[in-house]
């Protein structure tokens, strides 16, 4: 399977198996706004419990708000998002389709890659062993003249956004002779800025100044809770506020599932530090978010950092965790230096005053702040693209298994009876009245155990518990593991434990 088609499976699994729903489907569903079904609310769930429990209790100076979508309007004046939090568009005169202007650019650039590629794959296969990528790269013709186009193209992309030169942008899409994928024509309108916020109005009035936003990050609602949390909970510099909760964003190029969407939800933590040292606050987040994604087994291998060229106006320092996502290495996680930017701006708008006593230094400060912030949908999407598995059986046979990391499986065990007659049942009820205080479960008495258990593989359910007429004179059960499909006989009385240590949220905890 190529990681495209993969990546439709995928989509398919979701909703078969009531983890992901496109919203409102019974009106032919809304671009980029997605349902969690029965499983994923479980999943994300899950998700959200191990970021704020590693954040919150991991570390004992960061504490947690849940701020409203809704803020006065002027925060996003001083944030900065009504003048910048914006997006180059354009649109076909004939499809009537708007695109991302940087986005039609950059496919354009990533289809020169993609010959460029081709060519050396072609290389390497005519070369075999001798084969010199490098020497091939600075010497065949196709790839010097491709090259060279990929060269003009990016550096006049790069001119255009530092300068924010609109007008540039359409030139290179018009020179490129770059064309709507729907219509075939070039027959473009020219590229202006789009603010990214949802706004609605806010009461009575009606007028133009009435304005609310639905907030595009939730890390604002941080900065304007800083004072009464700082001062109601004693809290001494450095000190982190962690946050998640909706953020909306009109997002045009609104591709790849949950990836990008509309309606979304981020877990922030701002850590609040005194000036000159967030530099080393800023490595130490890096390093301790790495290893929150490392300890949930995933493959080190599929994390990388890449660290921002072009900074946002706020910001000193920037990186990005990338995850190895089907369509490649994308961002999953920000993690910015944000300089006083944000605190200062409150101070300068709202006119209170936002600073803080360094007792240390004797001396007031607006506080500089390090965060970090992370997709709940994007770790979503993560954890599933990873865990999908199609596994072989031999004699023809095969199996689609989540492999869910245990602590985040929507469901942690499922209760089968055999059969539905010999007071299998009734004891399988027993063994649900069991475990049903610690775990998330189902009981299932439906088909064959073997179509029973593909229905639990395809959830990523870690434990299937099998109540069989034995077990009614040794109270005995059988207990499958979802992964190596081994099965063990315990009794009844040792089910909690075995199963708590594989899916205790603690034991992900300890491995940070
Ligand atoms: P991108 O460059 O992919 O648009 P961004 O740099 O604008 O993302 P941030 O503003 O840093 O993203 O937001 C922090 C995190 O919120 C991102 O790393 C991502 O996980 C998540 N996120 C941002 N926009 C969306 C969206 N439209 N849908 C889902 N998650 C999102």
């Amino acid at each position: 399977m190529t990681q495209e088609e993969l990546f439709k499976v995928l989509v398919a699994h979701c909703k078969e198996y009531g983890f992901i729903f496109p919203s409102s489907e019974i009106y032919d569903g809304l671009a980029a706004v997605y349902d969690y079904g029965q499983m994923g609310v479980e999943l994300k769930n899950n998700i959200k419990r191990y970021w704020w429990e590693a954040m919150t209790r991991l570390n004992e100076n960061v504490v947690g708000i849940d701020s409203c979508v809704f803020m006065h309007p002027k925060t996003w004046v001083a944030s900065g998002h009504v003048a910048a939090f914006n997006d180059p568009l354009i649109d076909n005169k004939d499809s009537k389709k708007r695109y991302r202007a940087d986005v039609l650019i950059e496919d354009y650039l990533a289809k020169i890659e993609e010959k460029i590629a081709k060519e050396v794959a072609k290389g390497r296969k005519r070369f075999g062993d001798s084969f010199d990528e490098a020497q091939f790269r600075a010497t065949n013709p196709n790839v010097l003249r491709e090259q060279a186009k990929y060269d003009e193209v990016h550096n006049r992309y790069k001119a255009a956004e530092d300068a924010n030169d609109l007008a540039a942008y359409k030139q290179i899409i018009l020179d490129c002779e770059i064309v709507d994928p729907i219509s075939g024509t070039r027959n473009w309108t020219d590229v202006r800025q789009f603010n990214l916020m949802f706004s609605t109005q806010g009461s009575n009035t009606g007028s133009a100044d009435d304005v609310l936003y639905l907030r595009p990050e939730t890390a604002q609602g941080i900065f304007v809770e800083y004072l009464n949390v700082q001062k109601t909970g004693h809290m001494k510099i450095p000190f982190g506020i962690a946050q998640i909760g909706k953020a909306f964003r009109n997002e045009i190029v609104a591709r790849q599932f949950i990836f990008r969407m509309k309606e979304f939800e981020q877990m922030e933590m701002e850590f609040f530090v005194r000036p000159g040292t967030e530099m080393e606050w800023f490595e130490k987040w890096k390093e301790n978010r790495m290893k929150w994604h490392v300890a949930l087994g995933m493959g080190a291998e599929n994390y990388r950092f890449h660290d921002h060229e072009k900074l946002a106006h706020y910001a000193n320092a920037a990186t990005d965790i990338e995850f190895n996502f089907p369509f490649g290495f994308k961002e999953l996680e920000g993690i910015h230096s944000r300089t006083d930017f944000d605190l200062g701006n409150h101070q300068k708008l709202s006119g209170k005053k936002i600073q803080y006593f360094d007792p240390d230094l004797g001396e007031s400060y607006v506080p500089y702040c390090v965060e970090t912030s992370i997709g709940v949908d994007r770790m979503f999407l993560a954890v599933l693209s990873h865990s999908y598995k199609v596994e072989q059986l031999g004699g023809g046979d095969s199996r689609v298994v989540l492999g869910i990391p245990a602590p985040l499986a929507p469901v942690k065990v499922a209760v089968l009876p055999l059969v539905k007659k010999d007071g299998l049942p009734e004891l399988a009820q027993e063994v649900v009245n069991e475990i049903k205080y610690d775990f998330a479960y189902q009981y299932d008495e439906k088909d064959s155990i073997g179509k029973r258990y593909r229905r639990q593989d395809a959830i990523g359910t870690p434990f299937c518990v099998t109540v069989d007429n034995d077990s009614l004179v040794d109270r005995c059960v059988t207990v499958r593991d979802r992964d190596t499909m081994e099965q063990v006989r315990i009794p009844i009385a040792e089910l909690r434990s075995m199963i708590e240590r594989k899916v205790a949220m603690a034991n992900l905890l300890r491995n940070i």
